[in-house]
C-alpha cells in the first residue's frame, strides 16, 4: 500500500467535518478560516516509541493519547480545540495498526469536534507528532505569568495515578483487575478542555500536568516570579491509588511521575468562591492543595511540617544520566 493509498484510505476518512475548514487533506496546504476576533493557541507534541509510551502499547491507545496530551496543551489555556495536523513516522504499512490507530484518535478528536487538516506520513522508527489549533478569546487565555503571591493553588481530578499505572505494566506481572484503573490513566488521559475554558474569565494561571506536578508547578513560580507552597495530604488520590499504595502514599513518586494531564492552576481566594461551585455543576473535581507565596521556593509541607527531604524532580529528557 503507498504512502497516498494511507492518506486516502485511513486518515482522510477519519476527519471531523467542520464548516471553518475551507481545505482539508488532500492539497499542499489545508485552507481554515478562523473565527474573527479571536486568538489562534497553537501547540505541538510529539510521542515517540519506548519513551512516550511502552513499546507494548496499543495502537488504538497510541492513537488516543497522541492527541490527548496535545488537546491537554489546548486546555491549559483554556482554548476550544478547532484543528489538527499529525505526522506520523511507521517502520512499516502495518494496516491493521493503523487502523486501529486512526480509530482512536478520531475518538476523540470526534469528542472534540477538532478537524484533522493534514499531516505527514513518512517511514521511520514509531513517532508521532501532533500539532493542535484551538481558539481563545482575546486576553482570556490562561498563561503561567498571571499568578500571584496570596493566589490559591488547585488542581482537577486526581493525581499519580498514570505513573503507578506505567510502574505496574513495566512489572511484567499480571494486573489485577482493582488496578485497571491506573493503565487507564496513563493510556487514555482525560484533556481538561471544559475546566481550562471555564477559567478564562477569572485571572488565573495555569498548567496541564504532564512531567509531574512539582516540575510543572515551578514553571507558573518561575513564570510569575512567586514561589508556593502545598500540602501533600490535600493532593487528591484516587481509592484505587491509596489501596495501590496501601495508604502509605511516596509522594516522591506523585509528584514527579508525569502523565496526569490535569490542571494546576492559581486563582485568588475571591474568585475561588465562585470557582468551586460552577466546577461542582459541570462535575469536575476540584481540590485546593496549597497557596502561592512571595519567595521564590516550591516547598512541601506534610501536616503543616516542611519536607527537605523529599526527592522531587520532573521528568527531563536532556537531564544527564546520573
Ligand atoms: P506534500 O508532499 O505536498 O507535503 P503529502 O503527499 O505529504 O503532501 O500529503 C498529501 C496530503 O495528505 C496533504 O494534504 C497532507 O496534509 C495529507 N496528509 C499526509 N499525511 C497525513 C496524515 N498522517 N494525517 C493527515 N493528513 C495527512
Ligand atoms: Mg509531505
Amino acid at each position: 500500500m503507498s504512502e497516498f493509498d494511507l492518506i486516502n484510505q485511513y486518515f482522510k476518512t477519519a476527519s471531523v467535518t467542520r464548516e471553518d475548514v475551507a481545505l482539508g487533506i488532500g492539497d499542499d496546504c489545508a485552507l481554515l478560516s478562523p473565527p474573527p476576533g479571536m486568538q489562534l493557541a497553537i501547540s505541538t507534541d510529539t510521542l515517540i516509541s519506548g519513551v512516550h509510551f511502552p513499546e507494548n502499547t496499543s495502537a488504538e491507545d497510541i492513537g488516543y493519547k497522541s492527541l490527548a496530551v496535545n488537546l491537554s496543551d489546548l486546555a491549559a489555556m483554556g482554548a476550544e480545540p478547532a484543528w489538527v495536523s499529525l505526522a506520523i513516522s511507521l517502520p512499516e504499512a502495518d494496516e491493521k495498526w493503523i487502523a486501529s490507530f486512526i480509530h482512536g484518535f478520531h475518538q476523540l478528536a470526534t469528542t472534540h469536534n477538532i478537524s484533522l487538516i493534514g499531516g505527514d506520513t513518512t517511514r521511520g522508527h514509531l513517532s508521532i507528532t501532533v500539532n493542535v489549533i484551538g481558539f481563545v478569546n482575546k486576553q482570556k487565555a490562561l498563561r503561567r505569568d498571571r499568578a500571584k503571591a496570596g493566589d490559591l493553588v488547585c488542581v482537577t481530578g486526581t493525581l499519580g495515578n498514570a505513573q503507578a499505572g506505567l510502574k505496574l505494566l513495566l512489572s511484567n506481572c499480571s494486573i489485577d483487575k482493582q488496578f485497571s484503573m491506573l493503565v487507564e490513566s496513563l493510556n487514555r488521559p482525560q484533556p481538561q478542555l471544559k475546566a481550562g475554558q471555564l477559567l478564562t474569565n477569572y485571572r488565573v494561571a495555569a498548567i496541564d500536568i504532564s512531567d509531574g506536578l512539582f516540575a510543572d508547578l515551578q514553571h507558573i513560580c518561575d513564570a510569575s516570579e512567586c514561589g508556593a507552597m502545598i500540602e501533600l495530604n490535600d493532593l487528591p488520590l484516587s481509592r484505587e491509588l491509596e489501596t495501590y499504595y496501601q495508604y502509605k502514599p511516596v509522594w516522591s513518586d506523585i509528584l514527579t511521575g508525569g502523565d496526569d494531564y490535569q490542571l494546576c492552576f492559581c486563582c485568588s481566594e475571591a474568585d475561588f468562591m465562585s470557582i468551586q461551585p460552577l466546577f461542582e455543576e459541570h462535575q469536575i473535581s476540584l481540590s485546593c492543595i496549597g497557596r502561592m507565596v512571595r519567595e521564590k521556593q516550591l516547598l512541601c509541607t506534610l501536616q503543616g511540617e516542611v519536607q527537605n527531604s523529599l526527592n522531587v524532580k520532573g521528568y527531563n529528557h536532556f537531564e544527564e544520566e546520573r
